[in-house]
């Protein structure tokens, strides 16, 4: 095949190729240890993750989706409570709230981060005193870190706990310290495109608090302490063996790969410049990981159509709301930050196997289409 090759938004199996001696040698030795569950490389990558993050623990589970679920669960939230989040996010912050048997709340987003607005958050709790609010999850939506200090700040007021989702932000750093480490528990998610991602399913915790973690590590394996007694209602969620093994390499380049992505963001930042399309904030009190570089125009189809044409794949993340999904739909909620982006955002390509050449191009084609409806 000739011809330039077509840009993609996210490419694992580059990731793979990347450190494919590595990879190889660590499935190898999981196959002929005979141990496939809960084993050595589940317990070596939950220290190693705890390490990177700097938490007191990780727990690892079957996906980022019942990370969250558990850690809400975890954290006493139980049916008939109710949880503030975001509906600029994956459909899956909401899914977990609901198999928590927990109700979702929506706030809307900061119009320059897109991710959790305090005020909008402060003016929830304190126009309608609701005692079934017990829980707020933020989203470190593209890798932006959420304004934590002052979320943290809000529910500390309000006594209620914090459950980070941090599926698309692994390494993103707000005011010094790591996301993952603020709120009562975080989730994680390895689905394989995210920053870290596994070859297949996988998803962690990490809290400071070791009973929490105690009880997470009960309920992902049928409540059991001792095999076979069950002392609370759990379920089954483990991260096996091979996936363990696999993000221990990965996790051993993921301030490369996240390097990689802000020098690709610094270049899109940079040479988009001139257009006139409203760009990502490039640091607002904190290290973002460029899980995804998003812009924004009223002109979003049109460019998409135009990239599309010149080879340059594109997505939308995400382009229905969850407060406007038939599963979720709250016809008389407003969220007119969070609707307008919806309408308007375009995730241009961005993964550590980009080029900043590749992104030339793109912000080439950007820019030609940007002065032709001058
Ligand atoms: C990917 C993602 C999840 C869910 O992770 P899975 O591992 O796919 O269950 C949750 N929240 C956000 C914001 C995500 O991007």
């Amino acid at each position: 095949m000739t011809g330039p090759r077509l840009l993609q938004t996210a490419d694992p199996g580059a990731a793979y190729r990347e450190s494919a001696g590595e990879i190889l040698a660590a499935i190898r030795r999981v196959l002929e240890s005979g141990h496939y569950i809960l084993g050595a490389e589940v317990e070596a990558f939950e220290r190693e993750f705890a390490a990177y993050l700097g938490a007191a623990e990780v727990v690892g589970v079957a996906s980022g989706t019942d990370a969250l679920e558990l850690a809400l669960r975890a954290a006493g939230i139980k049916a008939g409570d109710r949880v503030i989040t975001v509906a600029n996010t994956a459909t899956a912050t909401v899914a977990a709230i609901e198999l928590a048997g927990a109700r979702p709340v929506f706030v809307d987003v900061d119009a320059r981060t897109l991710t959790m607005d305090p005020a909008a958050l402060a003016r929830r709790l304190e126009d309608r005193r609701d005692p079934a609010v017990k829980a707020v999850m933020p989203v470190h939506l593209y890798g932006q870190p959420a304004d934590l200090p002052a979320i943290m700040e809000i529910t500390r007021r309000h006594g209620l706990a914090v459950i980070e989702d941090c599926a698309q932000a692994h390494g993103a750093i707000c005011h010094g310290r790591r996301v993952g480490t603020f709120g009562a528990a975080a989730a994680f998610s390895f689905y394989p495109t995210k920053n870290l991602g596994a070859i297949g399913d996988g998803g962690a915790v990490a809290t400071n608090d070791p009973r929490l973690a105690a009880q997470i590590r009960l309920l992902r394996q049928y409540g059991w302490r001792q095999r076979y007694v069950s002392e609370v209602p759990g379920k089954n969620s483990r991260l096996d063996e091979l996936q363990a093994a696999i993000l221990r390499v990965k996790l051993t380049r993921l301030d490369a790969d996240n390097g990689r992505r802000r020098t690709l963001a610094g270049e899109y930042l940079r040479r988009l410049a001139p257009a006139r399309l409203e760009l990502p904030p490039p640091a607002a009190g904190g290290e973002p990981v460029w899980h995804q570089f998003v812009v924004r125009t009223p002109a979003r189809e049109a460019l998409r159509t135009h990239l599309a044409g010149a080879g340059i794949q594109t997505s939308v993340l995400y382009p229905v709301p969850i407060h406007r999904q038939p599963a979720y739909r709250d016809g008389s909620l407003h969220l007119p930050v969070t609707e307008r982006a919806g309408r308007e955002l375009l995730c241009l390509p961005i993964h550590p196997a980009l080029t900043a050449d590749e992104v030339g191009t793109i912000c080439q084609q950007i820019l030609r289409w940007d002065s032709g409806r001058r």
